[in-house]
């Protein structure tokens, strides 16, 4: 319940948030908090072009943030809220919105529902909490314009498109308010709602908890993964000298495990310009990820910067990919990007934005994994799972940390030969990892916390 995390300052659960806290704050009680996850999608291409939007339909749909994490990521505890065909909601998108769930989130916020805990009935609140989708659809649910080619094109500031390029931090008269967008939209005349980058008023900002300039949504996979990186790497990889042999690197790499569900394919020299093309999301985490452990007998010149932002991207991966922050963490991850973005402008000068997500838990480990089983100060102990018994115990051989090699940012480790016996829960990191050439592990992210409680 919200109430729990009320005076955590520990960031691991959506109600640990500021929205979470100020949403208990003005209801003075627990409440019921829905997330509503929205995205377009293609049913059927009868004639196998490419794409086939004529068909697309909208999926709605919601979960449960007071259910416990591991229940949220199941597909039992996901709920359809509707379907719509795409083409129907196009225009008249807000108005839709109005007539049916926007009615029944209304009548949740009006008059709440009414549960049975321990033969003992409770009344809670159910308000919306916020809205999760890419890029352009909640900038379609939210009323902001719907193309990012020039204007206004951010969700959270008024810095047009050519200065974002080369912006490091957006100054605080800049940051989009509630008051100046209902006062645009309600006040504006077509123009003016036009250049503030903004399109109709969402139906969203008829509930009494909510508003969508206050609740912003981030698309990590479109900005980083399928957009940022792909420049980095490009960057990056265009510097090397001898592409053969990075190619080789590339391509010889042994991913395994679950490194391996998304194996990066090297790209011809030619195909490298500006951004490196033709990766799924997971396949180009997967190659930044790993990118230094992979060049690691390639001799990288000493005054190329590139190397050294993917080095410092490598460490704001790490905190935008954890599960706890505290406010220390994220003053120190503002820190790394805008020097981070200070380099890459200096270099470059691309668009690039950057925001935080929440990953699912997994506790699936198998024979072989790496775990991480113990930690001394920010060290982490590394296991390999021998085998796991019908208890749950696993078996681990233990590893030793010999240090961490920042060059190839993977910690370097040796066999131990003793054999330690731990329970699933106890590992402080939530998905198996893989050994890479006897001794290189690459945890996925930091570990900040000095104690650590699932
Ligand atoms: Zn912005």
């Amino acid at each position: 319940m919200p109430s729990s995390f009320y005076n955590t300052t520990t960031l691991n659960h959506p109600f640990s948030g500021s929205r979470g806290k100020e949403l208990f704050e003005e209801l003075g009680k627990d409440y019921i908090a829905l997330q509503f996850y929205w995205d377009d999608y293609g049913t059927s291409n009868p004639l196998h072009t490419s794409t086939a939007s004529l068909y697309k339909m909208t999926g709605c749909y919601f979960r449960i943030l007071n259910l416990p994490l591991a229940l949220q990521s199941t597909y039992e505890h996901i709920f359809l809220a509707f379907l719509a065909y795409a083409k129907d909601l196009d225009e008249n998108l807000q108005y839709a919105l109005s007539q049916t769930v926007i009615l029944q989130l209304k009548k949740l916020e009006r008059e709440g529902i009414t549960l049975l805990v321990n033969e003992q009935e409770h009344h809670f609140p159910v308000v919306l909490f916020n809205v999760v989708a890419d890029n352009l659809g909640l900038h379609q649910v939210f009323g902001y314009k719907r193309y990012f080619a020039g204007g206004k094109v951010c969700r959270m500031c008024l810095i047009p498109y050519d200065q974002i390029k080369v912006t490091t931090r957006i100054p605080p008269n800049m940051l989009r308010t509630a008051s100046s967008y209902d006062n645009i939209l309600q006040n504006g005349d077509a123009e003016t709602i036009r250049i503030a980058g903004l399109r109709e008023q969402s139906a969203l900002n008829k509930l009494i908890f909510f508003h969508v300039q206050e609740n912003p949504s981030v698309d990590m996979m479109h900005d980083l993964p399928q957009g940022h990186l792909r420049h980095l790497a490009a960057l990056v990889l265009n510097e090397l000298p001898n592409y053969d042999r990075v190619y080789q690197a590339i391509r010889t790499f042994p991913f395994h495990g679950k490194d391996a569900f998304n194996i990066p394919r090297p790209a011809q020299r030619e195909q490298l310009k500006d951004e490196l093309k033709g990766m799924t999301a997971n396949a180009m985490l997967t190659f930044i990820r790993f990118l230094p452990l992979i060049l690691r007998n390639i001799q990288i010149p000493r005054v190329n910067t590139s190397w050294g932002l993917l080095l410092k991207m490598e460490e704001i991966l790490d905190i935008l990919l954890g599960y706890h922050f505290t406010e220390e963490i994220l003053q120190d991850l503002q820190r790394k990007i805008e020097e981070y973005l200070r380099i890459y402008i200096q270099r470059r000068g691309k668009e690039i934005i950057f925001l935080l997500q929440w990953k699912n838990v997994s506790k699936d480990f198998k024979k072989n994994d790496i775990v991480v089983f113990a930690q001394e100060g920010r060290e982490p102990t590394f296991g390999r799972i021998e085998k796991q018994d019908d208890d749950g115990n696993y078996t681990l051989s233990k590893l030793r940390t010999i240090n961490f090699v920042s060059n190839l940012h993977c910690y370097k480790v040796a066999e131990t030969g003793q054999f330690v016996l731990c329970r699933a829960p106890a590992f402080l990191i939530f998905d198996g990892m893989r050994l890479y050439h006897g001794s290189f592990i690459r945890l996925p992210y930091s570990l900040f916390c000095e104690s650590f409680v699932l």
